[in-house]
């Protein structure tokens, strides 16, 4: 029955941001190069995520919503050097459990003949039948946390802060995601619908950045290209031992100014990447505000980082969103990262 899977599935799909998230990771993982996300009522009626990807293939149709299936990972071994964002299987089938589900898809393969898939609660297909639809796939999540009264209430009231925090999720993935075009809408009822932004499948961050605050950004930022060189240490993690490498770590990105001209204001946006996969990064973000203050009392720093290294120093797998990466070495890094963005504003001119 519903209420078993309900409880079940209480773990990827927590909020509106994780429904977002979700998403959209499938279809960067499908291959997508353009994504639209339409909201309607800022999510409480539905979240739609429309791509151009890869499309879902007939044979998959039974399984695609069943609880841990997952077409992206054929060993153990594969969680080490993961590619793809997805990797449990998870997000569907809970989706099914919490919402009115429906994925409409079509690939070139099948001779691009739509189809539109519906799901039991349990995740189970109930019927397909043919629809219109372009290459790629659509997948409509309506009246989020419908059958479970006390949390639709708890969206319903928070649903401003809730849909903020997506929006920030997004700019986040529109921005890291180069070459994709990444374009979001809202509804209101009785209301025509409002585009907020869009990327535009450029070749650099740089551009996604302005494409999604503005232009006049640019201006007031300065480029990262950090390179932390970390020594081997007896306060290394359990990998650690005498003849373990130097572990390398690339922060690149932008910052803004510590000084800048009046008018030129970036927005206070701060945002984290491990390998271009979004993440919450507490510490790392505090080293920066740290030393972003000792050159600027008055203003909080836009950050775009991207802190890429390799993937054995770090662990996507504590939190069922992958949201909290665990850094093995986080010590060394905190470290030398303050040592390196104080050389940075030490040395730029502004
Ligand atoms: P996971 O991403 O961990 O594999 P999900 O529940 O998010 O688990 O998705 C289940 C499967 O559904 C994926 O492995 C993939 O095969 C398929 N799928 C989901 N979304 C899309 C999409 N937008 N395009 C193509 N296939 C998709
Ligand atoms: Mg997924």
């Amino acid at each position: 029955g519903r209420s078993v899977h309900q409880i079940q599935s209480g773990q990827v799909i927590v909020d509106l941001v994780s429904v977002v998230k979700e998403l959209v990771e499938n279809s960067l993982d499908a291959g997508a190069t353009s994504i639209e996300v339409r909201f309607k009522n800022q999510g409480l009626d539905s979240i739609e995520v429309q791509d151009n990807g890869k499309g879902i293939a007939p044979e998959d149709f039974e399984t695609i919503a069943l609880k841990h299936y997952t077409s992206k990972l054929s060993s153990y071994e594969d969680l080490t050097s993961l590619d793809t964002f997805g990797f449990r299987g998870e997000a569907l089938s809970s989706l099914c459990a919490l919402s009115n589900f429906h994925i409409i898809t079509a690939r070139a393969e099948d001779g691009a003949v739509g189809k539109r898939l519906d799901f039991e609660v349990s995740g189970q297909l109930r019927g397909t039948s043919v629809s219109a639809a372009q290459r790629g796939t659509t997948v409509s999540v309506e009246n989020l946390f419908a059958g479970l009264p006390v949390r639709r209430k708890e969206l319903e009231k928070n649903i401003k802060r809730e849909y903020g925090k997506a929006l920030n999720n997004l700019y986040a993935y529109a921005c890291i995601s180069v070459g994709v075009r990444i374009s979001v809408s809202n509804q209101m009822p009785k209301a025509k619908k409002t585009a907020l932004f869009a990327t535009q499948a450029n070749p650099t961050t740089k551009e996604n950045i302005m494409n999604v605050f503005g232009s006049k950004t640019l201006l007031s930022l300065v480029q990262l290209d950090l390179e932390l060189q970390m020594a081997p240490s007896s306060t290394r993690s359990f990998m650690a031992s005498a003849t373990e490498p130097s572990m390398e770590v690339h922060v690149h990105g932008h910052i803004s100014k510590p000084i800048f001209g009046q008018g030129r204001q970036a927005p206070d946006r701060q945002m984290f990447f491990v390998n271009s996969r979004p993440c919450s990064l507490p510490q790392v973000a505090k080293v920066f505000n740290e030393v972003y203050k000792s050159f600027n009392l008055s203003q909080t720093p836009f950050i775009f980082a991207n802190l890429v290294m390799d993937t054995n120093a770090y662990d996507v797998n504590v939190s069922p969103d992958k949201r909290s990466i665990l850094l093995h070495d986080q010590a060394a890094l905190l470290e030398n990262l303050k040592a390196s963005l104080t050389g940075l504003f030490d040395t730029s001119e502004y």
